[in-house]
């Protein structure tokens, strides 16, 4: 995008690059990768290590071909270990002086302990990466207009870039203490954009309106979009969102190097691939799997050169296909799946907890979608769930009964359930999630 606005009508922010064909994607992605490789090779401790011990240089690599079968890959452990072994909080990765870092973001931390996120993105290094425009202009955001942001540590970069759009970002803290304020704001400034949702926020908005005396179609008048980000909704916050009136996009990240979102298709997500490169591997073997399979997700940096993930092993299994959607977008797209350590084999089948999800909300008593899978071990006699509740009519055994029946109805197997009010399973994770996977 060079200058110019599209206009307001326009379906895309930037027509040619996110209609590119699949030729023209993959010769930008190599020729970002010409210049991000040896770059990362030059001033990351940890990719230059890894590339050394593979026996591999930047110079080998001449064609996407080439860097499929030769590059080495990186894993959350190897830089886990550059941050413990050798006292590098950026964990081998950083290309920068700390001096000249803008902004320093920390993950939710729902799994370990929260990841530091360095970032450089200072308006005399030219454009930030143009994703994000793309993506707000795809859900119906326009220059000139107000969007609401109601985010915790991930701030800096995403507020940046909502202002280089040319919006305006309106701040409520990512807490149900916050949600008064954020009907007030919505009322008064009128915004069209939400950033971003969680079940538990959901229906913190909604007891906002009911105790403000807000009527919420009202509240939720001027969206067009409401961002959906981390796990998927539970079935009632779901229709919680349903009677606002606005449509909901969902949002993830791609394997921590990139961002996907929902078109108004609202099948898959799509990412960047002149952002982003990402492969879906099969998590034994790495061989690359077909499109539309679940795969692990592996991905590469195109254009961060502060802290270059190179070929990063996401443990995020995913389906992707490369077939262009019907929004006329010809970039990749994602369906977020689950966590590679979150499978557990019960007879001889792998089971994720967005198996599970559904059944577990069908029950009324259980419909805020709270449960984990017990995984003791990755193959295990039979499936184990702890499942949240809350008062109902139902008596516990009755509960425990239609659980284990939806679980069946689905998925074939008879699970072991154990239940636990709903409050006990929220104080596990941080505000807006809890780890599905527990090990007893
Ligand atoms: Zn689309």
């Amino acid at each position: 995008m060079t200058g110019t606005r599209p206009a307001p009508g326009a379906r895309f922010f930037d027509e040619a690059a996110e209609t590119r064909s699949r030729a023209d994607i993959e010769t930008m992605q190599l020729e970002r990768l010409a210049r991000i490789l040896p770059h990362a090779y030059e001033h990351s401790p940890l990719v230059r290590s890894a590339w050394d011990a593979a026996a591999v240089h930047p110079r080998d690599i001449s064609s996407l071909d080439d860097f499929y079968e030769r590059a080495p890959f990186i894993d959350k452990t190897t830089i886990e270990h550059w941050r413990t072994d050798r006292r590098d909080p950026w964990g081998g990765l950083l290309c920068l002086g700390e001096s000249e870092l803008t902004t320093i973001l920390s993950s939710s931390g729902t799994t370990g302990a929260p990841t530091l996120s360095p970032q450089r993105w200072a308006p005399s290094d030219g454009p930030v990466p143009a994703g994000l425009s793309r993506d707000l202009w795809m859900m119906g955001l326009r220059p000139g207009e107000f969007m609401m942001m109601v985010i915790f540590t991930f701030r800096g970069p995403a507020f940046g870039m909502a202002q280089q759009f040319g919006a305006t970002p309106v701040l409520v803290d990512y807490d149900a203490d916050d949600m008064l304020r954020f009907c007030e704001l919505s009322l008064r400034y009128r915004p069209t954009c939400l950033y971003n949702l969680s079940s538990v926020i959901v229906l913190a908005m909604a007891d906002a309106c009911e105790r403000g005396g807000y009527d919420p179609t009202d509240v939720f008048a001027s969206y067009r979009a409401l961002v959906q980000a981390g796990e998927p909704l539970s079935a009632k916050a779901r229709a919680v969102v349903a009677s606002w009136g606005a449509p909901m996009f969902e949002h993830t990240n791609v394997g921590d190097v990139g961002t996907a979102f929902q078109c108004p298709e609202h099948d898959g997500l799509h990412y960047w691939e002149d952002d982003t490169l990402a492969e879906n591997l099969d998590p034994s073997s790495t061989a690359p799997v077909a499109d539309d399979e679940r795969g692990e997700l592996v991905a590469t940096t195109l254009v961060n050169g502060t802290t270059p993930l190179i070929r990063y092993r996401s443990d995020d299994i995913v389906r992707l296909t490369r077939t262009p959607c019907a929004c006329g977008r010809t970039h990749s797209r994602i369906w977020p799946v689950g966590r590679k350590g979150d499978g557990v084999v019960v007879d001889g089948r792998t089971i994720l907890p967005i198996d599970v999800w559904p059944a577990v909300e069908e029950v009324d008593a259980c419909d805020l979608g709270l449960f984990q899978v017990i995984r003791e071990a990755p193959t295990m006699d039979r499936l184990r769930l702890r499942v949240g509740h809350h008062a109902s009519d139902m008596h516990l055994a009755g509960i425990r009964d239609a659980v284990a029946g939806a679980v069946e109805a689905r998925l074939g197997v008879v699970p072991e359930v154990e239940l636990v009010p709903d409050a006990e399973l929220l104080r596990l994770g941080p505000p807006h999630k809890i780890p599905r996977v527990a090990a007893r």
